[in-house]
């Protein structure tokens, strides 16, 4: 830390994303990315907006926010766009909480929840999960502060039902209720057709799962008007220009060929249903996922000596050195060919 540092940051621990090395070819099932290609058609829209760089991107991503609210039934002013879902959740942060409202999540789930209220100073109030490591929606009526929950909850890939949702959003009329969808495209329900019901509801998703643009950095999310002019407040005071020209092209362009993110979908959950099975048969316990990740732990095996030997073997899972979760480790459904190379690898070391 250089003396220059502001005090108000030196405490921050930064997010630790899963790692990304370059060091040799690995099997990377770490950071639930799609194995599949973009979509062609989102390849060519990109390549096409190459040509334009020397301009800046359109500030109100008008085009892709047009296509974002006609695949889901909305308004274009119900659709923020950001650079990855990432971007529009920390805006959701400094939006909707402050000192006064604090934000409410759960002990084990997406841990950038976590950073953003630390870089903002917010006061947070963690709900922890059952001890089968699902969430009881009950305990998130009337939070008394913004809710942020992820559905499917990540690391552990498990659902709540829309009506679950819908009762939180209804004992909770005076605080905003964040749905992080990243994952809703493998099997959960989404809440979006909820917003035109509840004024409180801000749903978010991601490009960067299904839709096969994780590098491309492109998320949305859904609400009121009302909700998105504020969180547009936000956006406009930091970077107008968050999405760049090529990703917006992308984005378009994958919205466009719907069929293709559907199909991928599709292999996914199958393949998500060979694993479960496999894995099950070699001795692990794993949770009900809904998401492009199983959430699995070995009844003899530790967590980090069973990380460390995939690794050595070339397949990168990701692990959280968190109390309850230790033993657990998050693998992304990969290709048919990526999950047998991890099966073939975890019956080795076996
Ligand atoms: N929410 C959850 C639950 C996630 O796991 C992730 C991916 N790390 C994100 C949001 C953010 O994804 P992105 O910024 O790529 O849209």
């Amino acid at each position: 830390m250089s003396g220059y540092f502001s005090p108000k940051y030196r405490e921050l621990s930064p997010y630790v994303p899963g790692e990304q090395p370059k060091d040799r070819k690995y099997v990377k099932l770490n950071t639930n990315e799609s194995p599949f290609p973009p979509s062609p058609i989102a390849l060519e829209y990109a390549a096409r907006a190459l040509a334009g760089l020397n301009l800046y991107s359109d500030p109100d991503c008008t085009e892709l926010r047009r296509r974002i609210a006609l695949t889901y039934g909305v308004t274009p002013d119900c659709v923020i766009c950001g650079n990855g879902s990432d971007d529009i959740l920390s805006f959701a942060f400094q939006a909707f909480c402050d000192g006064e409202t604090p934000a409410v999540f759960a002990d084990i789930t997406y841990g950038f929840y976590r950073v953003f209220a630390a870089r903002e100073r917010i006061p947070v109030r963690i709900i922890p999960l059952k001890d089968d490591l699902t969430i009881d929606p009950e305990e998130y009526h009337n939070a008394e502060g913004t809710v942020f929950i992820a559905n499917p909850n990540a690391p552990t890939g498990i659902a709540l039902t829309v009506g679950e949702i819908e009762g939180i959003l209804k004992s909770n009329e005076k605080n905003v209720v964040v749905i992080d969808e990243a994952y809703v495209d493998f099997g959960a329900e989404s809440c979006v057709p909820l917003i035109k019901k509840y004024r409180n509801l801000f749903v978010t998703q991601t490009f960067s799962k299904s839709r096969s643009l994780a590098g491309g950095r492109l998320g949305f999310g859904i609400a009121d008007p009302g909700l998105i002019r504020d969180l547009d407040t936000v956006r406009c005071s930091i970077n107008p220009y968050n999405v760049n020209a090529v990703t917006q092209a992308a984005g378009v362009g994958t919205l466009s060929d719907g069929e293709y993110t559907a199909e991928n979908c599709k292999k996914i959950i199958k393949t998500r249903a060979y694993l479960t099975d496999r894995l099950a048969s070699l001795g692990f316990r794993l949770t009900d996922s809904l998401a492009n990740f199983v959430f699995a732990k070995h009844e003899e095996i530790s967590g980090d000596v069973l990380c460390a030997k995939l690794r050595e073997k070339g397949v990168l899972v990701r692990r959280f050195d968190t109390e309850r979760i230790r033993d657990h480790l998050r693998i992304t459904v990969g290709s048919d060919e990526q999950t047998d190379k991890l099966l073939c690898a975890i019956g080795e070391i076996l």
